[in-house]
């Protein structure tokens, strides 16, 4: 008897934790349901110049040789008023708008109208119909993978372009870089307004929503998870997977072009940027179907911060070496190249190979061999906001024993040899890796803070066993 009423009662106990438990997952899965004063600011802060800073780097490239100081040192010297540099920049025009509807219309195309025929003939390749990680409403979604095959016939009608049919020169991008940056804003304004419309008014699913309150955060963070039109136009996948970051390989050989036709060839460090950024932009078509599992489609609701990021910011801010090297023609020293090159090569292993393992093994549930031995992890649980308690596992074993984000070091090395590859004489060519080391360090802050807030103290026993984040003993 006694035995019994003691059995109920743990059941009962149990059964109130995981009602506990329910709520927590329910109150900080995902982004942030309040906002503290310092998220605000930053919001307040991005939104009100990250249009500027990209507008800054470009025009001090169009009118300054991309010298980041000279247009201050002219503004407040007095040489200049703000009102010159704004006169000397070109404007939208009817040409660049017929353009850049042309692109995104034939994104789209590619994106809603071509079922994927890659993987039925590239082996090891994983397209067609796949499914996304399941939301904090316990929802799986369906994607079309088919972003190799958008990129390949992009690519292939470029070229055919370039060098039989001739209807446009390849340096079209180059030469309306400007006004393109107008419909790229207009578009990223766009879609990013609509977005938080929708998100009030006909959300595709309720329960994924959330809501600060506060509409500043709320536009830049984004209200749904998953908006969508229709059963397959998934806005993340889009914004976040093709207008941009197609175009990324075909800026830099826009860019490639020019300095062709400026200087009668092209040197070492635009092959190098080309062939590196190529890399890591196939890379990201050839393992589209693993980008459903990572922050930006798993957790990221979309806003302002993905719809005009993806638009905006990546194809301006991500390619500003080429854009560089068009204006400041480097030609590398042998060992100076191969240094770059080897540099790069190596972060794009160390970033593959640390994706590709968390990948087999949540893939495989563990049944895996990582580095030739089985995998070593923490089993977890967590709980979705319809009370389903779900289970889960942390790999402490590879790159994954070395630090938390291993695949974030790969990255950035890789970054820092773009970079290296444009030589020492300004600092514009640089940004890129100051400004992934921001964003990284940033991400593995805010993932850190929702995984520990998934899995309570499953994660503190993960974070004993791996306990650096980026750099084994440092950081
Ligand atoms: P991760 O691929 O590292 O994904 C983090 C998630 O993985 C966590 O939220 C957690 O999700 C799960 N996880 C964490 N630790 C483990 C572990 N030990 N074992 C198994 N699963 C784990 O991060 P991102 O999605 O941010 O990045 C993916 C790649 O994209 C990175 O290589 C990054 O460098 C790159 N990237 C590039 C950007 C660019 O602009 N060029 C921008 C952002 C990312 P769960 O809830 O499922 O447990």
């Amino acid at each position: 008897m006694a035995a019994n009423q003691e059995k109920k009662l743990a059941e009962e106990r149990k059964h109130q934790n995981m009602q506990n438990d329910t709520k927590a997952s329910q109150g900080q899965w995902g982004r942030a349901w309040e906002v503290d004063w310092f998220s605000l600011a930053s919001v307040l802060f991005l939104l009100m110049f990250a249009p500027l800073i990209v507008y800054y780097f470009i025009m001090s490239c169009a009118q300054y040789q991309c010298s980041l100081t000279d247009p201050l040192l002219d503004l407040l010297m007095g040489n200049k008023h703000l009102s010159d540099i704004w006169n000397s920049t070109p404007m939208l025009t009817c040409r660049a708008a017929g353009i850049y509807f042309l692109w995104v219309t034939f994104q789209v195309v590619l994106y809603m109208s071509i079922p994927d025929f890659c993987h039925k003939f590239l082996p090891g390749y994983v397209g067609g119909v796949q499914e996304g990680a399941v939301t904090p409403a316990g929802v799986v979604n369906k994607y079309e993978i088919n972003g190799l095959q958008a990129w390949i016939i992009t690519h292939v009608l470029w070229f055919a372009n370039a060098y039989c049919f001739h209807f446009f020169s390849p340096t079209i991008i180059f030469d309306n870089w400007i006004p393109l940056l107008w419909c790229a804003n207009i578009l990223g304004y766009a879609v990013s307004t609509f977005a938080m419309i929708k998100g009030y008014f006909f959300p595709t699913n309720a329960k994924d929503c959330k809501f600060t309150g506060n509409f500043f955060y709320d536009y830049m963070m984004g209200i749904e998870f998953n908006p969508r039109i229709g059963k397959w136009f998934d806005f993340k996948l889009f914004f976040n997977g093709r207008p941009g970051i197609v175009a990324w390989t075909l800026i830099n050989l826009s860019f490639a072009a020019k300095q062709q036709e400026l200087y009668g060839g092209v040197t070492n460090s635009i092959i190098l940027v080309n062939v590196l950024q190529g890399i890591y932009v196939l890379d990201f078509f050839w393992n589209e179907a693993w980008y459903l599992k990572t922050i930006d489609i798993c957790h990221d609701h979309f806003g302002w911060y993905l719809g005009w990021g993806d638009c905006v910011w990546l194809p301006y801010l991500y390619t500003l070496q080429g854009l560089y090297l068009v204006y400041h023609p480097v030609q590398l020293c042998t060992a100076h190249a191969t240094g770059v090159l080897l540099l790069g090569l190596l972060g794009y292993y160390i970033f593959r190979m640390t994706n590709h393992q968390k990948d087999l093994f949540r893939r495989t549930n563990g049944n895996c061999r990582i580095w030739g031995k089985k995998p070593e992890y923490i089993e977890c649980s967590y709980t979705s906001a319809d009370g389903t308690k779900h289970y889960s596992k942390l790999l402490t074993s590879g790159f994954w024993g070395w630090a938390r984000h291993f695949n974030y070091t790969g990255d950035l090395m890789g970054s820092l040899a773009y970079c290296l590859a444009c030589g020492f004489e300004h600092i514009l060519p640089y940004f890129y890796i100051i400004y992934m080391a921001i964003l990284l360090t940033h991400r593995c802050v805010r993932d850190e803070h929702r995984c520990s807030s998934k899995y309570g103290k499953d994660w503190k026993r993960y974070t004993a066993a791996v306990p650096y984040r980026l750099l084994p003993g440092i950081f």
